[in-house]
């Protein structure tokens, strides 16, 4: 039974991930910048996983550049924009801290946010607006949302760009490995990360547009095209283009069982738990994410009690003091004691329709445990 439904924060290593990082420490070890013939074989499987990455996105080689992951991707697009002085950007209000924490440091005022739907999806007529009155050169969607699991709209919003003449950034973290990720390289930037889908931490990838204001990230050696200087990290990278392969391969195939476990799951549980309401339900979502609003107690203490269950969950972003609460749950509109109730679900791979039945028989008896439970007496004091 696997009871890990936390994959958005992070996956465990797929099999083929962990074959590709030995095999690649083992016999690829050496420096793809030195000169003798190991470091050339070294260099030659780095630049097949630069070409099999781009092709899996639809883009060109010499637009991947490989580097620790999404933060560090994010946070090098807004910096080569800050660099170049654009005077306006854009981003949704349902971007991840490190697109909007960097953006709001480098482009102070010059920021409008592109506001969501109550079901968590950004709102396009309002894109236009703005692209049509403020003009900004870069836009900001990402392809799937962290917390809700919601798909953004980033084909469209890249049309929009296209027909504005702004420049788009994809960060596609949660849709790569879960969705086919093929016409991904139509968007300038794109920026995804190995451990949501199989692979190791502390890498992943940046896709920059060869035109433009040369793209200078962390200064140094010339590797990566003089782009982000520092080693390649070619363990990771070969086991960043396994963990893909292995998880996309079968994705399209596997998509509508997928949905259909996700549905059983929010069938069963609508019966059984009928207090609970289901976030962002009516937006097309990824097939491994649920975001629950539940009855009291707060999240926190069901987030324990199915942890003692063997259930791993998450908070999400949200808090229980509204305080601090998540913003993109805020954008949807939801307000009050709301935001400390939310518990995110993410299935991964492996996750069996079995696995998510048994997660709504779990919320069950932990609300059922809870209801039986006496109120706590208040805490003597001497
Ligand atoms: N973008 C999104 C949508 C994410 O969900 C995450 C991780 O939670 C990140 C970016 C950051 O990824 P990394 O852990 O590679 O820095």
């Amino acid at each position: 039974m696997n009871r890990y439904f936390d994959h958005n924060a992070t996956s465990p290593l797929h099999p083929a991930a962990r074959a590709a990082w030995l095999d690649a420490q083992d016999h690829h070890w050496h420096n793809p910048s030195s000169l003798y013939r190991e470091a050339g074989a070294a260099r030659h499987l780095l630049e097949s996983c630069r070409e099999a990455v781009a092709d899996r996105l639809g883009c060109a080689a010499a637009d991947i550049l490989f580097l620790s992951g999404a933060t560090e991707a994010n946070n090098a697009v807004l910096a080569h924009a800050a660099a170049a002085n654009l005077p306006h950007i854009a981003l949704s209000a349902a971007e991840h801290p490190c697109v909007s924490d960097p953006a709001q440091h480098l482009f102070p005022g010059r920021l409008s946010l592109i506001p969501l739907s109550p079901h968590g999806l950004a709102d396009l007529a309002a894109l236009e607006e703005i692209l049509a009155t403020q003009r900004p050169a870069l836009v900001a969607l990402m392809a799937a949302n962290n917390e809700t699991g919601t798909l953004q709209p980033w084909r469209e919003a890249l049309d929009l760009c296209r027909r504005h003449r702004a420049l788009f950034l994809c960060d596609a973290a949660q849709w790569i490995g879960k969705m086919p990720s093929h016409g991904l390289g139509a968007c300038d930037f794109v920026t995804g990360s190995a451990h949501k889908f199989g692979g190791p931490k502390g890498i992943g990838f940046l896709k920059v547009p060869d035109s433009g204001r040369p793209f200078r990230w962390l200064r140094g050696g010339p590797q990566e095209a003089r782009r982000r200087a520092g080693t390649e990290n070619l363990p990771a990278i070969a086991a960043l283009l396994a963990a893909w392969e292995a998880v996309e391969s079968s994705a399209t195939d596997l998509l509508p069982a997928r949905l259909q476990a996700r549905q059983a799951f929010e069938d069963r549980l609508r019966t059984l738990l009928p207090e609970a309401t289901l976030l962002a339900a009516e937006a097309p979502r990824l097939w491994n994410t649920v975001l629950l609003a539940l009855p009291p107690p707060l999240n926190v203490k069901w987030l324990a009690r199915l942890s003692a269950c063997g259930f791993a969950v998450s908070t999400g972003s949200a808090c229980s003091q509204g305080a601090g609460a998540s913003d993109v749950l805020l954008a949807m509109g939801l307000s009050g004691p709301i935001l400390g109730q939310v518990l995110r679900l993410s299935a991964g791979w492996d996750t069996t329709p079995a696995d998510w039945l048994a997660l709504a028989d779990a919320l069950a008896s932990v609300h059922a445990g809870m209801a039986q439970r006496p109120p706590s007496s208040p805490a003597l004091s001497l």
